[in-house]
């Protein structure tokens, strides 16, 4: 079966510095050669440290910007060769939802308003079905149908989220970009809009594109991941495969910073050496050599593949000759016992909610 979204070798270029007359003379490859395929009902959560460019291969993915280079299929429809009509149907069909709630719903209009706004625009519902309709709306995503009178600011960060996921699917779309929904959120808000999120994926069939920095939360909602650095994907596969064993440095890193849900656990911890490096001068090669315990010379020099071989792709060119995922490394930062079990806390706070 075709997938429903097709992305091939996506990159894209922004321009960081230029000269007094206006030419380039520094840029930035936030997306560099980006491949992966989405199929109608399933989550793909992109991760990432922040600036990695998991949010711009969303906005990508809308035609907010444009692309420097790659394709992208959508229903098998070339979208980024669509003329109005196409750009209009891709509107409709792929949805976005924001991190920040109160800055994506616009202060000065009600939620009826804001709800049948899309209604109008796409033409979805009859005009004198569209007071129905948001109410319907409404009661799917779990708030009352007489709040159509009210505007946002009444409302709490769960449940301006609630009205936001609303209007995405006031369109009936078929695939929704979600952009760190629940970063902004309590802890326990957070659980409750990742389930509305499971329960109208199961109900109604939609793809979700879940962007986050956060594998807990990914972990409750993804079905399979890709690992973002620097604008490459390094490792990708079912989200069970890349939870159990993590075969990229960077992923393992970033899943034993996870804190463990029990007291007293003992973790290790897998720190990377140094900052992420400028995305202006991002190192030759492989792009985390500079902070990998494990390089060699040729990472310096050659960019290491995602090879898919059998379904869990890796970037490194290590990756078989590496310890195993559960290998106790050498600590280079000692726990912090408290802190470890502030977060231990936290953690398992969210896992009962969830
Ligand atoms: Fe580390 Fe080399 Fe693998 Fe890159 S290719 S992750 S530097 S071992």
């Amino acid at each position: 079966m075709t997938p429903l979204l097709q992305v091939a070798d996506l990159s894209k270029l922004f321009v960081a510095r230029r000269d007094v007359i206006g030419r380039p003379t520094a840029t930035v490859k936030a997306v560099d050669g980006v491949s992966f395929d989405l199929a109608a009902g399933e989550t793909l959560a992109l991760v990432g440290e922040s600036g990695c460019g998991k949010s711009t291969v969303g906005r990508l993915l809308l035609r907010l910007i444009e692309p420097s280079g790659g394709a992208i299929r959508f229903d098998g429809q070339d979208v980024l060769s669509t003329g109005n009509s196409g750009a209009r149907r891709l509107r409709r069909d792929v949805q976005l939802i924001f991190q920040d709630p109160y800055a994506s719903l616009n202060p000065r209009m009600t939620v009826g308003d804001i709800l049948g706004e899309p209604l109008l625009l796409h033409d979805v519902v009859p005009p004198d079905r569209r007071r129905e309709r948001v109410a319907e709306l409404l009661t799917t995503v779990g708030l009352r149908p007489d709040y159509h009178r009210r505007y946002p600011h009444e409302f709490s960060g769960g449940q301006r989220q609630r009205i936001a996921i609303a209007r995405a699917l006031a369109v009936e779309p078929k695939l929704i970009v979600c952009d760190e929904p629940v970063s902004a959120l309590d802890v326990s808000i957070r659980a409750q809009v990742l389930n509305l999120l499971r329960d109208l994926q199961q109900r109604l069939g939609l793809a979700y594109l879940f962007i986050s920095h956060d594998l807990a939360v990914v972990k409750h909602i993804a079905t399979r991941v890709a690992v973002m650095y620097l604008g490459r994907i390094v490792e990708m596969g079912d989200a069970g495969q890349v939870f159990a064993e993590p075969r990229h440095p960077y992923t393992r890193a970033l899943l034993s910073a996870i804190p463990v849900p029990a007291p007293g656990a003992r973790q290790d911890r897998r720190i990377l050496q140094g900052d992420v490096p400028s995305p202006i001068a991002p190192p030759p090669g492989c792009h985390l050599h500079t902070r990998c315990p494990h390089a060699v010379d040729r990472c310096r020099v050659e960019r290491p593949p995602l090879d898919l071989g059998d379904g869990h792709g890796v970037a490194c060119h290590l990756w078989r000759q590496l310890p195993p995922a559960g290998e106790a490394l050498p600590r280079e930062l000692a726990p912090n016992p408290t802190l470890e079990k502030l977060q231990a806390a936290f953690v398992r706070r969210t896992e009962e909610v969830i």
